[in-house]
């Protein structure tokens, strides 16, 4: 039977003290796990980061659309559906006409 002694390791991300209870270790050894890198506090954080970018990712991919620029007409792409009525700008020509107040 393995005895196990509570080990007090160094957090790698807030560098606090962290006990590493037999109870911990006898379950990471069953688990075959290496030993924790970072506390418990900064372990549950990550993982909590972790869900959130998969629960948001869809957000982050955004939508393009292929429209044609009304000025120069370069293809270009733009994050909203081009509306057939209205003149679409490359980013180029966007600045430029921006800059000039014709639009
Ligand atoms: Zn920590
Ligand atoms: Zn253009």
């Amino acid at each position: 039977m393995n005895t196990y002694e509570n080990i007090t390791l160094k957090c790698a991300e807030c560098e606090c003290d962290f006990d590493f209870s037999p109870e911990e270790q006898e379950f990471y050894n069953e688990k075959g796990f290496s030993t924790p890198k970072r506390c418990a506090s900064c372990r549950s954080r990550n993982r909590q980061r972790k869900n959130d970018r998969r629960g948001g990712g869809g957000g982050r991919q955004q939508v393009r659309y292929e429209a044609t620029c009304s000025d120069c007409g370069v293809e270009t792409t733009v994050p909203f559906k081009p509306n057939q009525d209205k003149p679409l700008y490359c980013p180029d020509c966007y600045k430029k006409l921006k800059e000039n107040g014709t639009i």
